[in-house]
C-alpha cells in the first residue's frame, strides 16, 4: 500500500497518518505478530552503525516517519513523503478507535508508576478502552520470564513498548513470536507524555518542525543528543551526493 523510501540504508514508509492507522488496524485483524517502528533522525542515524537495529527496521512491517528530520531527508533525497507520522500521535489514533474495535492494549515501559498513570489518562480520554496490563521498563534478565508470562496471559492485540531506542525494538524482535501479540510498536516517551511526566512541544513548535529543539531544552541531559540532527542532515546530504553510500 505504501512506498518504501531509502534513507541512509533504512527503508522508511512514505504514507499518511490515516494510512498508517489503517495498516495498524489490518495487522491487528490479521493477528500477524508484526512490529511498527517509528523512525526519527536519531534512530536512523543510530541504525547506520547498529547493524542489529538496521536489520530490525528493515524487517519491520512498517517504519513510519516520526519526525520532521525524516520527512526532510526523504524530500532532500528526491522522494515523496506526504507527512510526518509521529509515534505518539499514531498511538493516540489507535487508542481512539480501540473501544469500538474492542482492542486489548498493554503498556510496557517507562519508570515505575508511569504506565499506570498513562492507563488512567487513556481511560479518561478514550472511555471504554481496555488497557489490559501495565509494567514498568526497568527490569533484570531474571524478571523477563515474569514479564513475558504476564503479557501472554493478558492477550493484548497491541503492545506499546516504551523502553527507549534501540532497547524497545530489540526487545520486541526478540520476543514477538513468543508473545503472540499481533502488533507491537516502540513508542519511546509516549507513556511519559500521557502520564504528564514529560511535555510534548506546543503545537506551534511542532508545526514549525522544532519539536526536537523543545525536547533538548526540556531535558538538558539530552542536549548532547541535539547534535544528532545536524549530523543526520550532513549524512543525508553526503548520501545524496555520493550515490547512496553511508
Ligand atoms: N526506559 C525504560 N527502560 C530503560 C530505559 C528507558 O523503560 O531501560 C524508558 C524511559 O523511562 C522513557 C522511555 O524509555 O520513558 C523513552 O526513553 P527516552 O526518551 O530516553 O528514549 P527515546 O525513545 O528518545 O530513545
Amino acid at each position: 500500500m505504501s512506498n518504501k523510501v531509502d534513507i541512509l540504508g533504512i527503508q522508511v514508509d512514505a504514507l499518511t497518518m490515516a494510512e498508517a492507522v489503517a495498516m495498524a488496524e489490518r495487522y491487528m485483524e490479521e493477528r500477524a505478530c508484526v512490529m511498527i517502528a517509528t523512525a526519527n533522525a536519531e534512530m536512523i542515524l543510530r541504525a547506520t552503525h547498529d547493524e542489529e537495529l538496521r536489520e530490525i527496521l528493515n524487517e519491520a512491517a512498517l517504519v513510519v516517519p516520526d519526525g520532521a528530520g525524516t520527512v526532510w531527508a526523504a524530500h532532500h533525497l528526491g522522494f515523496e513523503m506526504p507527512e510526518r507520522v509521529a509515534g505518539y500521535d499514531l498511538a493516540q489514533e489507535i487508542m481512539r478507535l480501540a473501544p469500538s474495535k474492542k482492542r486489548r492494549i498493554y503498556f510496557f515501559g517507562s519508570a515505575p508508576g508511569v504506565a499506570d498513570k498513562a492507563k488512567k489518562k487513556a481511560e479518561q480520554l478514550y472511555p471504554g478502552i481496555e488497557i489490559v496490563g501495565t509494567r514498568d521498563g526497568y527490569f533484570t534478565p531474571d524478571d523477563e520470564p515474569g514479564i513475558i508470562a504476564d503479557i501472554k496471559e493478558k492477550h493484548p492485540d497491541l503492545l506499546l513498548a516504551a523502553l527507549g531506542v534501540p532497547k524497545q525494538e530489540k526487545w520486541i524482535r526478540a520476543h514477538k513470536e513468543e508473545l503472540g501479540v499481533p502488533l507491537s510498536i516502540g513508542v519511546g516517551g509516549t507513556l511519559d507524555v500521557m502520564a504528564g511526566v514529560m511535555k510534548r512541544a506546543p503545537r506551534w513548535m511542532q508545526k514549525a518542525k522544532l519539536e526536537w529543539l523543545f525536547r533538548g531544552m526540556l531535558q538538558p541531559k539530552r542536549a548532547g543528543r541535539l547534535l544528532a540532527l545536524p549530523k543526520f542532515v550532513l549524512k543525508v546530504h553526503k548520501y545524496k551526493t555520493r550515490g547512496n553510500q553511508t
